[in-house]
């Protein structure tokens, strides 16, 4: 349909540049990348470590600011001064998950409090009302909330550790959703259930766009709608799952491929 072309992708890098280090120490990362995620899309960034896929989802995410390009947020640039608005905007409105749950999370607090802390932290008082949002993030994940609402991290197994702070990055309904190695420190059998977890998500919020990052092509086959390969801070190839997975077009994603668990 002509209307839904004309929605803006929810996050558009284009042209991304970024370097690091200086003189000779001097290291180009990424390559005038271009990668878009649509509200409702599950987009998947594999490529092997080192390839850029972090830096590049830190740049669209507003981490982290790319040395040249833009970085547009529901259409509208979140870069330099006449961003800012733009870029609060995204940081309200999204939700982030990295790799170690254990390093994500503060040891001294309960799951409950942990969850709760970004409905806090955006001036949330109703104490019934945070209640009930961070009981219901945790039923999402898979998690009962009379077991985990009182337990530390410390009496968790790694895969329900990521699912607490996977229920911290949904409590506020994110638009935006970026899971960056989030099942690469868990352990396969528990993988599973964070691949739940990121289903059930996706059904409650059809409209989020969410992308998950990985150097394992098996963790975002199942979910992704599309996918971007990433090698040495370019995009060598992209499109729908299926697509990638059955006619790969380019050697180095075959490789990917067949490295793949799950
Ligand atoms: P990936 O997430 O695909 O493993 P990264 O984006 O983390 O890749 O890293 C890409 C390259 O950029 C690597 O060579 C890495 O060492 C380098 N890099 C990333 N962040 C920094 C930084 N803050 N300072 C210097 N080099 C960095
Ligand atoms: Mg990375």
């Amino acid at each position: 349909m002509i209307e839904e072309q004309q929605k803006p992708a929810a996050l558009q890098a284009n042209a991304a540049v970024k370097s690091f280090g200086r003189g000779r120490g001097r290291h180009q990362v990424l390559f005038d990348v271009n990668v878009e995620v649509w509200p409702g899309e599950c987009l998947g960034i594999i490529g092997a470590s080192g390839s850029g896929k972090s830096t590049l989802t830190r740049i669209m995410f507003g981490l982290e600011q790319p040395d040249s390009g833009d970085v547009l947020f529901n259409g509208v640039s979140i870069l330099g001064a006449s961003g800012r608005a733009q870029l609060r905007s995204l940081r309200a409105a999204s939700g982030i998950v990295y790799q170690n749950p254990f390093a994500s999370l503060d040891p001294r607090w309960t799951a409950g409090r942990s969850i709760a802390e970004p409905l806090r932290l955006a001036g949330e008082r109703d104490e019934r009302g945070i209640g009930g949002q961070v009981s219901r993030a945790m039923e999402l994940v898979g998690l009962e909330p009379s077991e985990f609402m009182g337990r530390y991290p410390m009496d968790m197994s790694g895969g329900q550790a990521q699912r607490v702070a996977i229920a911290r990055a949904v409590v506020k309904d994110p638009q935006v959703m970026l899971a960056d190695e989030a099942m690469s420190a868990i352990d396969v059998a528990a993988r599973m259930q964070i691949l739940d977890a990121f289903a059930a998500i996706r059904e409650r919020d059809p409209n989020m766009a969410m992308v998950l990052v990985s150097h394992d092509l098996g963790v975002v086959q199942n979910i992704a709608d599309r996918i971007v390969v990433m090698h040495e801070g370019r995009v060598v190839e992209s499109g729908p799952s299926a697509q990638i997975l059955e006619q790969p077009q380019q050697e180095y994603t075959r490789l990917l491929i067949a490295a793949a668990s799950l």
